[in-house]
């Protein structure tokens, strides 16, 4: 049986327009060039890019309080996908788990692990984690994200077979197929095979 372990943003949280109007309002930028930013930073994950930093100065308090008693920010047929799905379940995000937590609300319990920027600072930080701490044996591994700097982190410690990606996040269709085979490009949980 394999593991599904799910980036947050752009895959379960619905989330792209608050990051760019946080962006927005935060930095004084125009929306516009704010949504180049999310994208641009979505394309390569660096340790510290400017949006992880400035997220982590930030998301935590102001953004907590421009979500506060937001609904809308799950994408819930996702979720009801995904709570079909009998695998052991884990988040993996750089955002602040904390954020996340409060954004999935009662549904946090479909997840056995949630890992936030707080517990693991890289992805691959976060995968080690999950096989050293969790026991997740790597090669049961199949991760689902959204965007290119994911894809070509995570290609480093797992096999690009074990790699998907969403076709309602953050990155298009058409973009993230220049980086994945188009059969790993899904547009349902039900796609993924994780017998
Ligand atoms: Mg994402």
């Amino acid at each position: 049986m394999k593991n599904l372990v799910l980036d947050f943003d752009g895959v379960i949280g619905d989330t792209f327009e608050v990051l760019v109007e946080a962006v927005a309002r935060f930095t004084g930028v125009k929306k516009d060039f704010a949504r180049k930013i999310v994208l641009n930073a979505g394309m390569k994950n660096r340790s510290y890019n400017f949006l992880t930093n400035f997220l982590g100065r930030i998301y935590f308090s102001r953004v907590l309080k421009m979500i506060q008693g937001r609904e809308d920010l799950l994408f819930q047929k996702r979720i009801d996908e995904i709570g079909d799905i009998p695998n052991q379940k884990a988040i993996l995000t750089r955002s602040d788990s904390r954020v996340c937590k409060y954004i999935l609300g009662q549904n946090q319990d479909t997840f056995s692990i949630i890992l936030g920027r707080n517990e693991a600072s890289t992805k691959i930080l976060g995968i080690q984690k999950l096989v050293e701490k969790y026991g997740f044996e790597k090669e049961k591994i199949v991760f689902v994200t959204d965007t290119v700097g994911d894809i070509l982190e995570l290609s480093k410690i797992l096999e690009l077979k074990q790699i998907y990606a969403v076709s309602w996040g953050f990155h298009s269709r058409d973009l993230l197929e220049k980086y994945l085979p188009s059969s790993q490009v899904i547009d349902s949980f039900y796609e993924l095979n994780l017998s």
